[in-house]
């Protein structure tokens, strides 16, 4: 009897169409969560597990925890299942986030979390990392998933395209990839009923006895006619490769105990001994000998995917629902910061809050979702999503606060006659110095407070650049913005300020162009005409750098879906007003605009695009700053900020920021379509950065979240923003054109040298860092001095991703990596312990390290294990 394999899974989203745990309305009625939809598909798996030889895999954690939170008395029965091996765990992570917009450590955790979850609960973890349905795969990717104990990734891209079995990232880390979504010949029963699931008639959607108050219309089978199934067995007869393969799956859709019985019964009866599998087992059966081959090191070349990423797809979804992006990315700055000060802090009697950080990493996966962050989801989807940030940003930042209080309570801060103290932290793994800094402090209830005087702990004044104070009802604050402040890596300083009545002196200035020691910006009508970097003594960019351009896109939330065949400077149809201010520390071009051209605005639906920019240079810092503020209503339209360069790069190409690395591509053609059709854009993290070889500097292009990027004839864009109006599915995403109000900051800077020395990584993380400040005092019998470095490290070419303590254990973590393809070696500092072991991404594995060398792109998470007597930093930087 001639036997196939048969293979379950079901591509759930934890969030999309539907919420995650919110019900929503919309104009067919109530839209249930995924949540109750996944309840209902994992109680029929489980039955059917317990029932007959049936298998399950799932994809990602979330929807098993949900589950078990919903079910707790049903945790024997899932744990029997696993046990058995008829449940495989989630390869996935905690769930399918996007692999483009969200940094390295996020990944990470992503994954460490789940697995770890897995172990706690069922005392095993999952053998198959799962990439279902992802828009793109960045290529750190297989290093991160070797060093988390997997070299198997199933997935269903639809990117794997060329037969490949295997996909070779930075650093040589090599995964074999099994996809399940083309299938690769084999025969594949796909569920009907598609992802759409509309609310039930009987109630729409708010549940009565009729629809078994579920609120959605169930009743679907999952398995097509006995006569579709007879033609699928004809052809298992007829396949001659071993072994074949019959995927059940769906979208959306609930697998169905009666079918699977009936699909059981009929292959029987056709002479077919069918066996069910799961991905793992799949994966053994299908891809043995090439597993082997991997494990073995002897895989060949032409075996192995010709990139070391699959990119670009579906770039629609590096601008849609902007907001998102830029949550993301000021949420993992936050998380970043808060758990270094919280393991900084732990020598000082306080519990390093393990649960809640692992607690908030776990809110981030729902937030980077593979049609979260992505902005692909429905208006009802959104809401959620926004207070899903809102909620991790209160988490984080109290860790943050309440770690910087503890160690700030340990200084011994010197008095000043007059003023009060105040501590700064800084959370990056390098010195600042001369980049603003952002920070808030307490104004005393009832005091009004215009002005104020900061000098740092060496009595060297500071210049405020700008004052917000706000009176709440519990008591005063105020932010600031200081430059010229001087802060150890991964420590603090202190400053000494008083308040005053003077707000920062800031008067018109007359001319047309902006300067410092640095540069030399020319203003002309629309905006800035040209940039000149006095180190190199070169014009740098030119022609409206940083200005707004409006461009047709015609598209969904996915993708531009026809070629663009309009674009306009904002500025031109704008008659912007420009006025210089400044003093010594700072000089400012502020200009306003308001787009007016009724042809333009009828033609390419423009209703309204109000803007103000504010292009800024500090005295302190070779850095240009760009603030612009857009009130918008368009349909189908994106806008960019635009930087022309003064020179191109042979085929365009720029350096861009990928998690854990930098990656130079080239321009490309766009393509437009549904789906999988790239229209020229990339994504990049915090920067891309372009070389002038010629002249041997580099121009760094940062941003806070927008990660959309392309340079087109030497000309850099970064879309901010687009208003795709066509719904590709009939559901509602009419608030994806983001009508209203944007925020979107951009930093300039270049720099001489290789890419290394420019060290746009740094930059990049610079711009987008979350400074704290807590009151300090001056009491003299307190261990720590008024500034302090707790970990240094002395190669600034490598990245620090996170410092951490352990999952288990008081040791330290530092994960580094080396983003730019250089072999290096730094050695850590200022560490009141040197006992250094290395170890793996689950912070196992350890194994005694000299120094830390760096292969190209490598990633190293390093254990630091306190010495008892010594925990306490003495080292002043
Ligand atoms: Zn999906
Ligand atoms: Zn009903």
């Amino acid at each position: 009897m001639k036997s196939f394999l048969i293979f379950c899974d079901n591509h759930m989203d934890v969030i999309w169409r539907r919420g995650c745990r919110q019900h929503y309305r919309s104009v067919d009625g109530i839209i249930r969560p995924y949540v109750d939809l996944e309840e209902e598909q994992i109680r029929r798996a489980l039955r059917m597990m317990t029932t007959s030889d049936y298998r399950y895999t799932l994809e990602q954690s979330l929807p098993l925890k949900l589950f078990l939170e919903r079910n707790p008395d049903q945790l024997p029965v899932v744990q029997r299942l696993v046990d058995e091996g008829k449940l495989e765990l989630p390869g996935g992570g905690e769930t399918l986030i996007d692999l483009n917009m969200v940094c390295g450590e996020s990944l990470v955790r992503n994954h460490l979390y789940s697995i770890s979850w897995c172990e706690r609960t069922f005392g095993t973890r999952p053998r198959t990392a799962n990439g279902a349905d992802l828009f793109g795969y960045s290529a750190q990717v297989p290093q991160i998933l070797n060093q988390l104990g997997y070299d198997v990734l199933a997935n269903s891209s639809r990117l794997f395209d060329d037969g490949t079995p295997f996909w070779r990232g930075l650093a040589g880390a090599t995964v074999l990839v099994r996809p399940t979504w083309q299938n690769l010949g084999n025969p594949q029963v796909f569920a009907p009923g598609g992802c759409i699931r509309p609310p039930a008639r009987c109630c729409e959607g708010e549940g009565c006895s009729k629809c078994g108050y579920r609120g959605m219309d169930i009743s679907d089978e999952n398995l097509r006619s006995d006569e579709t199934l007879q033609r699928i067995f004809d052809r298992i007869r007829a396949m001659e490769s071993e072994p074949v393969v019959l995927r059940i799956t769906g979208e959306e859709t609930l697998e169905n105990a009666d079918a699977i019985a009936r699909l059981v019964a009929l292959a029987r009866k056709s002479g077919l001994d069918p066996r069910f599998v799961t991905m793992t087992e799949l994966v053994d059966a299908a891809d043995g000998e090439r597993l082997a081959r991997l494990r073995a090191g002897t895989v060949a070349e032409n075996e192995i995917y010709r990139e070391v990423e699959k990119n670009p797809i579906c770039t629609g979804c590096f601008v849609s629902r902007t907001r998102l992006k830029q949550w993301n990315r000021r949420l993992e700055a936050m998380l970043v910061a808060a758990e270094k000060f919280a393991a900084f802090a732990c020598p000082f009697g306080t519990v390093y809050p393990r649960g809640k950080i692992e607690g908030l990493w776990n809110q981030m996966a729902l937030l980077q979702f593979h049609d979260a962050i992505t902005g692909s989801h429905s208006d009802g989807a959104y809401e959620e999503l926004l207070g899903l940030c809102r909620n991790i940003a209160r988490g984080a930042w109290q860790v943050y606060e309440e770690a910087t209080r503890t160690i700030a309570g340990q200084i011994a801060a010197p008095a000043k006659k007059g003023y009060r103290a105040a501590v700064v932290f800084n959370p990056l793994p390098w010195p600042v110095d001369g980049t603003p800094v952002d920070i808030v402090l307490d104004v005393p209830r009832g005091e009004t407070v215009r002005g104020i005087d900061v000098v740092d702990g060496r009595n060297r004044r500071v210049a405020v650049m700008a004052v917000e104070p706000v009176q709440n009802a519990v008591g005063g604050k105020l932010g600031l913005r200081l430059t010229g402040l001087r802060l150890p890596p991964h420590g603090y300083g202190t400053i000494h300020y008083r308040f005053s009545d003077a707000p920062p002196a800031i008067r018109p200035l007359r001319g047309n162009v902006l300067e410092n020691e640095y540069y030399r910006i020319t203003l002309d009508a629309r905006g800035v005409a040209e940039v000149f970097d006095k180190e190199t003594k070169d014009v740098i960019l030119r022609n409206g750098v940083g200005s707004l351009v409006f461009e047709e896109d015609y598209g969904s939330v996915w993708e531009t879906l026809a070629a663009p065949t309009f674009a306009c400077s904002v500025a031109q149809y704008s008659k912007p007003s420009i006025t210089l201010v400044g003093n010594a520390d700072v000089t400012t071009a502020v200009i306003e605009g308001d787009f007016a051209n009724p042809r333009i605005q009828h033609e390419r639906n423009v209703g309204r695009i109000k803007w103000r920019q504010e292009i800024t240079l500090y005295a302190t810092a070779k850095r240009i700053y760009f603030k612009t503020t857009v009130d918008w209503d368009t349909h189908n339209g994106r806008l960019m900020l635009v930087f022309p360069l003064s020179f191109k790069t042979p085929d365009d190409e720029a350096h861009y920021e990928i998690p854990f690395g930098v990656l130079a591509r080239k321009r490309y053609k766009g393509e437009f379509g549904i789906h999988t059709r790239p229209n020229g854009d990339w994504p990049a993290l915090n920067f891309i950065a372009c070389h002038n070889a010629d002249k041997g500097y580099w121009v760094t292009v940062a941003n806070q979240g927008t990660p959309c990027h392309r340079v087109e004839n030497g000309v850099v864009k970064m879309t901010v923003v687009r208003s795709p109006c066509i719904a590709l599915s009939a559901w509602d995403t009419k608030g994806a054109r983001e009508v209203g109000t944007h925020v979107f900051e951009a930093m300039v800077s270049s720099g001489v040298g290789d890419l290394r020395t420019v060290n746009p990584v740094r930059l990049g993380q610079e711009f987008n860092a979350p400074f704290i400040a807590a009151p300090a005092d001056s009491a003299r019998t307190r261990p720590l001095p008024a500034e302090c470095s707790f970990l240094g490290h002395d190669n600034p070419s490598v990245a620090v991703s996170a410092v951490k303590r352990a999952e288990e254990g008081e040791d330290l973590v530092v994960r580094l990596y080396e983003p730019y393809g250089a072999k290096v070696r730094t050695a850590l500092e200022n560490l009141p312990a040197k006992r250094v072991a290395e170890t793996d991404l689950l912070e196992r594995n350890a194994r005694k390290t000299g120094g830390l060398v760096f292969r190209p792109h490598e990633i190293k998470t390093v254990r630091v294990h306190p010495a008892a007597a010594d925990r306490v930093p003495r080292r002043r930087h």
